[in-house]
C-alpha cells in the first residue's frame, strides 16, 4: 500500500500549494488543486488511496465545514484525516472545524518538515486505529466480531444499570441447504442482506454481532411486545431476499436477570433457547425458560462427570443383529453404547451423544465402544460362537481426528481381528459437511479392508451426483423412509432409492423395521438387509451370544458382502437387449441390471429404435420400451413392429407409469408384458426371464 498513498492537497493559493507538494512529492502521491469544486470530484471519484486530505481556508472558511460533511457522511471517505490549514488564527474557526471532523490544524506560514510530521503521525494513528477497527468488526457483514460484541455489551450493561436488555441469537436452519444449492456466494448475499435488515432494528445503546457461520446475535433494550412485532417484520423482510426457497430463520431470546454474567454465558442460553425450536414449524422465537435452564444443569452434570463414567466402565456395548431379507439369517449387528449411570440410571445415546459430539468427548467413548467391540468379536472366535462382522458408529468427529486410521487399525490388531470383522458406519451428513476430507479417510479405510456404511442416508441431501462418487458399500437408509416419516410418497422414493443404490452396485440395509408388511415391501423393493425391533430390540451381549447359538447365522463373511445371497439366475444369452428410453437414467438402471446377461443396445427414441430394429431384427432377444419420448412414442414404435411379420416375435416389455389406459393399449399393440416405473429389479429380472423364455419356445 506504501507506494500507492495519496495525499490530496486543496489550496487556491498556487504559490502555497507549489511548496507543499514540492516537499511531500518524495513520500506521497500528491493530487493538489486550487478549486474546491475539482477537490469534491476528486474525492467523489476516490476509490480508496487518499490516506489523507490538507485543506486550506485562508481564503474563504465558510466551505470548510461543508467539505468536512461530504467527507464524514460517505462510507468510504469517512476515515480519511483532513488537515485544515489558515493563515491568522482563530480559535473560533479552529474548534468549529475540529468538532466537525478535522483532524488538525496547522498556520501559515508553516515549514514543509512540520507538516510532513504531523501529516506522517496522522495517517499512521489514523491506520492503526483503522486496523483495531477492523478487528472489531466482521469481514462480510461489517456488523461487531464476537470479541467485540461482548466487551460493548458489558460495558452498555455497566452504564446503564436499571435498564432491562435482552440477548437475541439467530440462526438459519436450512442454511448449509442454500449454501449447497445456490453457491458460497448466495449465501455470502444473504448474511449481508441479514446484517444490514439487523442494523435497520437496532438503536442507540443496542448492538448487532455476528458469531460464527450464519448466526447473528444481537443486544436489544428488552420490551417483549415490540421484541416480538420487531423479530416478525425481520423474518418477513428476510424471506423478501431474492432467492426461491424458503428461508427458516429462527430466534432465541434471553432476557438478561444478572447483568454481571459474562455476555458469551448470556449468547450461550440465547443460542440453546434457538435451539429448542430447530425443526419446529412455524416457530421462529423461543425464550430462554426454567425448563431450558434445567435442561443445561442436566447437560453440565452429564459433562462433569463422563470422564469418571469411562474409567469405571459405566458404559456398555448392546448388539441389534441384522439379516438378509431372504433367508431371514443373521448376516451381522451393530454395536450401540448404553450408559448405566449409579444415579441417573440407564441412560440411551440421544441423551449423551449429541452432547459428546459437540464437546469432543466422543473421540474417547468410541475409542473405548470399538475396543469393546473388538474384544467380544475376539473372544466369540476364541470360543467358538459364530461370528458376523460388528458394525460400529463412526462419528464424524472421530474423522476429522488426524490419528483416527492409526487408532482403529491399533484396536483391530490388539485382538487379533482383521478389518473385514467391523463395518464402520458413518453418518450421511458428515459427507456433506466437508465432503473432500472425508472422502480421503474413507477411501483409505477402504484399501485397508473395512466395509463402509453410510448411516441414516435421505436424513442429509447428498445430491445423486455425489453419490456416485463415494467410497461406501452399503446404504443404510434413514429410518424415516421405512416408518412412513417422509409423507405419502416414501414408498415410490424408497422404491427409487433402492433402484439407484442397486444401480451403482452397493447393498441396501433398511433399519427400524417393525413390522411384517414393511419387510414384505422391502423384500418386493429388492432390499438385502434388515434391522429393528421386529426381528430383535438391542441386547447386552450375554444375550447376544446366546441369541446368535440359537439362531441360523449367515456364516461368510465373503457370502454376506456379496450382498446377493439369493440373486435370481438365468441363462446368459448371446442376443441382444434393445433398450428405448429417452431418459438416460432409466436406460442406465436397466443396461447395469441386465448387461451381465444381454449384450446392451440403447436408443434415445421409437424412430431411431425403430432403425435399429430393421438391421437387426435377428438378434434382438428383447425390446425394453418407455411409451412417452420424443420424435416416435412408444405407441407409434409398436405399431411399426406389429405391421412386419419379421418383427412380431421379438417380446416387448413395456417400462411405464401405469394408468389402466396405458396398460390395455400397450397389450392391443401387441405388447408381451408391461412394468410400472418406478422399477423394481426384482421383478423386472422375472418377467424378462418369462418373456425371453415363452419367446423362445
Ligand atoms: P443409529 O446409528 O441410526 O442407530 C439406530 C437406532 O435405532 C438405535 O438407537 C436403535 O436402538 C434404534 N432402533 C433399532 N431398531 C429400531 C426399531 O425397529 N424402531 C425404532 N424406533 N428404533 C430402532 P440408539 O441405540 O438409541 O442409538 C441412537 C443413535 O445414537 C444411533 O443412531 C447413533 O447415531 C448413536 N450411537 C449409538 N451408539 C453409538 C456409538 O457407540 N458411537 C457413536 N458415535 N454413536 C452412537
Ligand atoms: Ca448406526
Ligand atoms: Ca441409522
Amino acid at each position: 500500500m506504501a507506494g500507492i498513498r495519496t495525499v490530496l492537497i486543496i489550496d487556491s493559493n498556487g504559490s502555497d500549494r507549489g511548496i507543499v507538494a514540492g516537499f511531500l512529492e518524495e513520500y506521497y502521491n500528491i493530487i493538489d488543486t486550487g478549486s474546491i469544486k475539482e477537490a469534491y470530484s476528486i474525492l467523489s471519484a476516490s476509490t480508496g488511496g487518499i490516506v489523507a486530505v490538507i485543506l486550506d481556508i485562508t481564503k474563504d472558511d465558510s466551505y470548510c465545514e461543508e467539505m468536512l460533511h461530504f467527507i464524514k457522511e460517505r462510507e468510504k471517505l469517512s476515515r480519511i484525516p483532513v488537515i485544515i490549514t489558515a493563515d491568522t488564527e482563530s480559535e473560533e474557526t479552529e474548534i468549529s472545524a475540529l468538532s466537525a471532523g478535522a483532524s488538525d490544524f496547522l498556520y501559515k506560514p508553516y515549514s514543509p518538515v512540520i507538516v510532513k510530521k504531523r501529516l506522517d503521525n496522522i495517517i499512521s494513528l489514523n491506520e492503526n486505529a483503522s486496523i483495531a477497527n477492523d478487528l472489531q468488526k466482521d469481514h462480510l457483514t461489517g456488523v461487531y466480531s464476537e470479541e467485540a460484541f461482548c466487551q460493548k455489551a458489558a460495558k452498555i450493561l455497566e452504564e446503564n444499570p436499571l435498564a432491562e436488555y435482552a440477548v437475541v441469537y439467530s440462526d438459519i436452519e436450512n442454511f448449509g441447504l442454500i449454501k449447497d444449492l445456490f453457491g458460497e456466494n448466495a449465501g455470502n448475499n444473504i448474511l449481508v442482506y441479514m446484517a444490514r435488515v439487523f442494523k435497520h432494528f437496532i438503536g442507540r445503546d443496542e448492538l448487532c454481532g455476528r458469531m460464527e457461520a450464519d448466526h447473528f446475535v444481537l443486544f436489544l433494550k428488552y420490551d417483549k411486545e415490540a421484541l416480538n412485532e420487531n423479530l416478525e417484520s425481520v423474518v418477513k423482510i428476510i424471506n423478501d431476499f431474492p432467492i426461491s426457497m424458503n428461508i427458516m430463520l429462527r430466534f432465541g431470546v434471553y432476557k438478561i436477570e444478572d447483568s454481571n454474567m459474562p455476555v458469551h454465558a448470556m449468547t450461550g442460553r440465547a443460542l440453546v433457547t434457538v435451539e429448542t425450536i430447530r425443526g419446529m414449524y412455524g416457530q421462529y422465537v423461543a425464550y430462554y425458560n426454567n425448563k431450558i435452564w434445567e435442561k443445561q444443569v442436566h447437560e453440565q452434570e452429564i459433562i462433569n462427570c463422563m470422564e469418571d463414567a469411562l474409567k469405571e466402565k459405566q458404559f456398555m456395548v448392546y448388539f441389534q443383529p441384522k439379516y438378509d431379507i431372504g433367508s431371514e439369517r443373521v448376516a451381522g449387528a451393530e454395536a450401540l453404547v448404553r450408559w448405566q449411570h449409579p444415579l441417573k440410571g440407564f441412560m440411551n445415546p440421544a441423551e449423551f451423544i449429541p452432547l459428546f459430539e459437540k464437546n469432543g468427548f466422543i473421540t474417547e467413548l468410541d475409542k473405548y465402544v470399538w475396543d469393546t467391540t473388538c474384544g467380544y468379536i475376539e473372544s466369540w472366535i476364541k470360543n467358538g460362537y459364530p461370528v458376523v462382522p460388528i458394525s460400529v458408529n463412526v462419528s464424524r468427529t472421530d474423522i476429522y481426528n488426524p490419528g483416527f486410521i492409526e487408532i482403529i487399525l491399533g484396536i483391530i490388531r490388539k485382538h487379533n481381528l482383521e478389518p473385514e470383522h467391523i463395518h464402520l458406519e458413518i453418518t450421511e451428513t458428515a459427507y456433506t459437511d466437508n465432503p473432500k476430507q472425508i472422502i480421503e479417510v474413507v477411501k483409505q479405510l477402504k484399501l485397508i479392508g473395512f466395509v463402509i456404511e453410510m448411516d441414516d442416508f435421505g436424513s442429509g441431501y447428498s445430491s445423486l451426483n455425489m453419490l456416485n462418487e463415494l467410497p461406501i458399500d452399503i446404504l443404510k437408509l434413514d429410518m424415516g423412509f421405512v416408518q412412513g416419516d417422509m409423507g405419502t410418497n416414501s414408498n415410490n422414493i424408497l422404491s427409487f432409492i433402492i433402484g439407484l443404490a442397486k444401480w451403482m452396485d452397493y447393498a441396501v440395509v433398511a433399519e427400524g423395521i417393525e413390522t411384517e408388511e414393511q419387510i414384505q415391501m422391502l423384500r418386493n423393493m429388492d432390499c438385502n438387509f434388515v434391522q429393528g425391533y421386529y426381528y430383535a430390540k438391542p441386547m447386552p451381549p450375554d444375550e447376544f451370544e446366546a441369541y446368535m447359538l440359537r439362531h441360523n447365522v449367515l456364516d461368510k463373511i465373503d457370502e454376506i458382502h456379496a450382498g446377493n445371497i439369493e440373486g435370481i439366475k438365468f441363462k446368459k444369452s448371446q442376443g441382444v437387449m434393445l433398450i428405448v428410453d429417452d431418459l438416460a437414467l432409466n436406460r442406465k438402471i436397466l443396461s447395469k441390471s441386465f448387461s451381465s446377461y444381454f449384450q446392451i443396445v440403447e436408443k434415445e427414441n421409437g424412430a431411431d429404435a425403430l432403425e435399429y430394429v430393421k438391421e437387426n431384427y435377428k438378434n434382438i432377444d428383447v425390446i425394453m420400451l418407455d411409451l412417452v419420448m420424443p420424435v416416435m412414442d412408444g405407441f407409434t414404435f409398436m405399431k411399426h413392429l406389429g405391421s412386419d411379420k419379421r418383427y412380431k416375435d421379438i417380446p416387448i416389455i413395456v417400462t411405464s407409469q401405469g394408468g389402466e389406459k396405458s396398460v390395455e393399449k400397450s397389450f392391443e399393440l401387441g405388447a408381451t408384458d408391461f412394468v410400472e416405473k418406478p422399477y423394481n429389479l426384482r421383478i423386472i429380472l422375472h418377467r424378462v426371464q418369462n418373456a425371453v423364455i415363452a419367446s423362445r419356445k
